[in-house]
């Protein structure tokens, strides 16, 4: 069992404060991201689980026992990074097999454990290669095998896809997503892109200035984000958002008037995502349009409403003009309500 307990982990230097009362607890195999902005206290979270970094404040427990004063190579952890550390001068075999020395685990069972670490990142025919003789997405699985010929009871793996090209990125990416299936080990991954998050996590945390700011499955982050820094990081484009203020049920602000919301009156931020509104009847804001982009499959149609820019995807024959005036239909049913002083969702 290597369920992660995080009991009010907190992280500061002098009054900066790095990661704040993170507590969470992470279930046997699960695949946890913690996603969020640079900054947001991230890997510093991974760190401390990893015994990297010292925690100044809480609890980390692994299978139920306290590791704080444990050393890493004491915890049963395996590590996989950004930058892949590989021995130049060792070829990918001896490069998957050097955890397994280091550990002084018995040499008559390595060749076994290497060779299946390789075939599951599809690496047998590069074993004698060196590294500086294999593409990014190579080395990058080689680092891969050596966290997984060590069997241990949690990954951690901090932006791995981040040096890869789109296209690597997004196979590599499927790759890890069938290992951790395969492997069942609990794992921890950090990354700052959202559709990384969204197709490999079983729950997301999101992160701001070291605080968490919801834990949830993708799809609860995406359909109910639990305030407005949420709201606005989540989704390509993001959800848009507008001030304005309630009173008996309708929403209104510059070039909008929404009816028909149940919410208390007062100043509130009113969301709703470009895909689920449209052009058209109803007619909820009429605004001049600043840009129309052609998506293939559709068009983003861009307004300025007062301060904000609101875009809504329209069918991809729609045409129009800079300028021109657009109505969009903006039904109560897909607006989402928060808080104008809190940001939290309503
Ligand atoms: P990125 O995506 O850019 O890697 P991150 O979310 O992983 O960002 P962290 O590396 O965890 O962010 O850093 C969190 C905050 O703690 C940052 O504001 C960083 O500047 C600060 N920080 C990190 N290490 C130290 C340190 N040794 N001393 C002081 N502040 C630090």
């Amino acid at each position: 069992m290597a369920e992660i307990q995080l009991r009010n982990l907190s992280k500061r230097w002098g009054s900066f404060v790095g990661v704040d009362n993170f507590d969470l607890t992470i279930a046997d195999r699960e695949f946890l991201v913690l996603l969020g902005p640079s900054g947001c206290g991230k890997t510093t979270t991974m760190r401390m689980i990893a015994g990297l970094e010292q925690a100044t404040g809480g609890d980390i427990l692994i299978g139920g026992k306290r590791v704080n004063d444990l050393d890493p190579k004491d915890r049963d952890v395996a590590m996989v990074f950004q930058s892949y550390a590989l021995y130049p001068n060792l070829d990918v075999y001896e490069n998957i097999r050097f955890p397994l020395k280091v550990r002084r685990i018995d040499p008559a069972t390595h060749r076994d454990r290497v060779m299946r670490a390789a075939e599951m990142v599809e690496l047998t025919d590069f074993l004698h290669r060196r590294p500086a003789e294999l593409s990014g997405g190579q080395r990058q699985r080689v680092a891969l095998a050596r966290a997984i010929v060590r069997q241990p009871n949690v990954f951690l793996m901090d932006e791995p896809l981040s040096n890869l090209d789109a296209k690597l990125r997004v196979s590599t990416r499927a790759q890890i997503k069938n290992l951790s299936h395969e492997l069942k080990v609990t794992t921890i991954y950090v990354t700052h892109d959202q559709i990384e998050a969204m197709t490999l996590a079983d729950r997301v945390v999101v992160m701001n200035k070291g605080v968490v700011q919801q834990v949830g499955t993708p799809t609860d982050i995406y359909d109910r984000p639990a305030n407005v820094f949420v709201a606005g990081f989540i989704g390509s484009p993001a959800m848009n958002l507008m001030e304005g203020e309630i009173r008996g049920g309708v929403f209104e602000g510059a070039r909008v008037r929404v009816p028909g919301l149940s919410a208390p009156d007062g100043r509130a931020v009113l969301g709703f995502r470009a895909e689920d509104a449209g052009p058209g009847a109803g007619s909820e804001i009429t605004a001049p349009i600043y840009t129309l982009e052609l998506l293939g499959d559709s068009t983003m149609v861009t307004v300025r409403a007062g301060g904000a820019l609101v875009s809504v995807k329209a069918p991809k024959d729609f045409r129009a003009e800079i300028g021109e005036s657009f109505s969009a239909h903006v039904p109560a049913s897909i607006c989402h309500v928060f808080d104008a002083a809190t940001g939290a969702r309503r």
